[in-house]
């Protein structure tokens, strides 16, 4: 076969060639600091929205607690509002999970046995499970996800746990520890949950005894953080696995890039592609208030603020998350930086 000749233009010398996956920085410091700082008060009185009750202790939440946390690929964070207030992870867990699951598997193994599409239903559905054929999900609704924590590494539920506790805590750059009133709250009141887990075993999609698997998974929502160790989590996945705070390597670079393609397609229950259309970001919410932000090569941003839309993710979080995203410049869509105010893409 003759070869046909390749046309290039080469637009850098060898010297300033940038590196192969670019996607730009964050602005200066005192820009973000200032940003952080205009997102809070912009939305700090939005009263919308209801706190979850289905685990009655959440229920309990100042729907009044509102923290943003930004954290850049070189550990540097600018955070304001309650940003030592303690919550339970919740749904934010499930990307850890899934990225330590990935790990262990390979993530084409990892795929086939969990699946990897949205089900467009909401995150307990037990009809999204009777609906697809393969009886897979995807690891962020509850049942891909009580999936993915039985494959957690271990040959039993204490092993698996410790496996889980220890490396989110990686992921934070601080040992976890359990919230006690949240784990007993919700394990009284899971039997959905429970239901799931027998549904999936039926189907030979569960790997682990379902109460025992039902049970780590959760321990692991009861894991407390805080939206510091949100956004820290965060820019380790934007990191290519490595924290930047402890400098430690917590996933490979080629596990960070699965899980930030089933946050995008998922991470916001059945609004991802709301999320995905309006704020460009793979992102994930959890019921107690939280999202998680994953700016590729960027960093990491963080919100907690409990009251909720009807599909489980945090108002004032998402209002806040979209005026940053955009004045940060992380749509991952985006080619050209945005201009004017409001920003136009
Ligand atoms: N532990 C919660 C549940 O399984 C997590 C739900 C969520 O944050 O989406 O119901």
């Amino acid at each position: 076969m003759t070869q046909l000749p390749m046309h290039e233009t080469l637009p850098f010398d060898e010297a300033t060639t940038p590196p192969r996956v670019s996607t730009g920085d964050l602005p200066m410091h005192a820009e973000i600091r200032q940003l952080v700082t205009d997102a809070y008060e912009r939305y700090r009185g939005e009263s919308s929205g209801s706190v979850a009750d289905y685990i009655p202790v959440l229920a309990e939440a100042s729907p009044d607690l509102f923290g943003i946390a930004v954290v850049g690929p070189w550990g540097r964070s600018f955070e304001i509002g309650d940003v030592a207030a303690q919550f339970s992870i919740q749904s934010v867990s499930k990307p850890f999970v899934f990225a330590l699951v990935c790990d262990t598997l390979g993530y084409e193994e990892a795929r086939l046995r969990l699946g990897v599409n949205s089900t467009g239903f909401p995150f307990n559905s037990l009809m999204a499970v009777e609906l697809n054929a393969e009886r897979t999900m995807n690891p962020l609704v509850n049942a891909g996800a009580i999936a993915t924590t039985s494959l957690a590494p271990g040959a039993t539920a204490e092993e698996k746990w410790t496996s889980i506790r220890e490396r989110l805590s990686m992921f934070a750059g601080r040992e976890l520890g359990i919230n006690a009133e949240v784990y007993a709250s919700e394990s009284a009141t899971n039997m959905r949950n429970q239901g799931i887990a027998h549904l999936l075993k039926s189907y030979e999609r569960l790997y682990f005894d379902p109460d025992e698997a039902t049970d780590v998974y959760t321990r692991q929502c009861s894991l407390d953080v805080t939206v510091h160790d949100l956004a820290v989590m965060a820019a380790t996945l934007a990191n290519g696995g490595v924290n930047p705070a402890t400098g430690e390597t917590v996933i490979r670079p080629g596990v960070c890039r699965r899980v930030l393609a089933v946050m995008s397609s998922a991470g916001l229950y059945e609004l991802s592609g709301d999320w995905l259309y309006q704020v460009g970001v793979p992102g994930k919410s959890g019921v107690s208030g939280g999202i998680v932000t994953v700016a590729p090569g960027k960093g990491g941003l963080a919100t907690y603020s409990p009251p909720l839309d009807a599909a489980g993710n945090s108002i004032r979080g998402q209002l806040a998350t979209k005026y940053l995203a955009e004045r940060l410049g992380l749509n991952l869509f985006a080619s050209v930086p945005a201009e004017g105010s409001p920003p136009q893409f």
